[in-house]
């Protein structure tokens, strides 16, 4: 009984909001549709994944409040928008994501959402010349850009510029913690070069699930093999993992991870198909890749994230 009761609701919602979007926002809020801060002072910001929101926070502090619609474990690329994702998009006094077509799925939402609410690629300030291309796609970018640490440190200017545009009076300490996070992204950055430069030269190889370090390993200075394409749409072949294994074998790898948003079986089949070579290969961890941790942990912060992953690696290749 209260199973078509909600239903009838639930249709009779979904055709306000496609004609009236406007009118959505007042319905939710009605319903108790749970839009954090609708009826607050801050600015309501939506982001995409666990980086962008992280770095919304950071900027906007206390102004702001902020909706991340992706958690930890959450596949980017896979990522299809909910009916509470849309009108928390559409909400939003503005929304940030990724962008470089990282949010595969969600392309037309979010040109969409642009036609009402602010929104904006934090990406869109890392320079054409530092891009990689994609693997999967052509003529795209590589997505991944927040595993070089001077790359993602340009996307904090984009939320400082949008947020002081929208809310004036907060400028001031849009900038000062704008200026704060680039300084502690610079740590980062030293803090990683560090550690890499601890492995032997000849093991600086990363293998992991998809190509999400492509960035990082020209940045720091590692040789970087994905058994998948740089999206995690492809499934890895037969003849992807026997190529890999009889690499890894060859050259002694001790390691390859896994990554938290990608499932663990293709790596698991490189790893029996190395031990049918003879070579005992480990799994030498966990990263994060495109999604960080836990709310409230470390890892659930661009710095954690990228610090846990630094010292996996190390842990395991040195
Ligand atoms: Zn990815």
């Amino acid at each position: 009984m209260g199973g078509s009761r909600y239903g009838i609701l639930g249709v009779g919602r979904f055709a306000v909001f496609a004609l009236f979007a406007g009118v959505l926002v007042l319905l939710a809020g009605g319903c108790g549709g749970g839009e954090a801060g609708a009826s607050g002072d801050g600015l309501r910001v939506t982001t995409t994944t666990t980086m962008v929101t992280d770095l919304a926070r950071r900027v906007g502090g206390e102004r702001v409040e902020v909706t991340g619609l992706m958690g930890p474990g959450v596949d980017p690329h896979l990522y299809k928008a909910s009916q509470g994702d849309v009108e928390a998009l559409l909400g939003a006094d503005v929304v940030f994501y990724n962008g470089l077509f990282l949010e595969g799925q969600m392309a037309e939402i979010l040109e969409k959402a642009d036609q009402q609410v602010p929104t904006v690629a934090v990406t869109r300030d890392v320079p054409e010349g530092e891009l990689l291309e994609s693997v999967s796609y052509e003529g795209q970018a590589d997505p991944h850009v927040w595993f070089d640490a001077t790359l993602w440190r340009t996307t904090v200017d984009p939320v400082v510029e949008e947020l002081s545009r929208l809310d004036p009076e907060g400028a001031e300490g849009y900038e000062r913690r704008g200026e704060a996070y680039k300084e502690e992204i610079d740590q980062l950055h030293a803090f990683v070069e560090e550690e890499i430069s601890s492995i032997p030269e000849d093991r600086r190889v990363l293998v992991t699930a998809h190509d999400a370090f492509r960035y990082f390993g020209r940045e720091y200075g590692m040789e970087v093999r994905g058994l998948q394409g740089i999206s995690t749409e492809a499934e890895a072949g037969a003849g992807d993992v026997r190529e890999l294994a009889d690499y890894l074998a060859e050259n002694e790898i001790p390691a390859i991870f896994v990554e938290s948003s990608v499932p663990r079986r293709n790596v698991e089949a490189v790893q029996a198909a190395s031990r049918d070579r003879g070579w005992d290969l480990e799994i030498g961890g966990t990263l994060y890749s495109d999604a960080g941790g836990d709310a409230g942990t470390d890892e659930a912060t661009y710095d954690g994230m990228f610090r846990a992953n630094v010292r996996t690696i190390t842990e395991a290749l040195r």
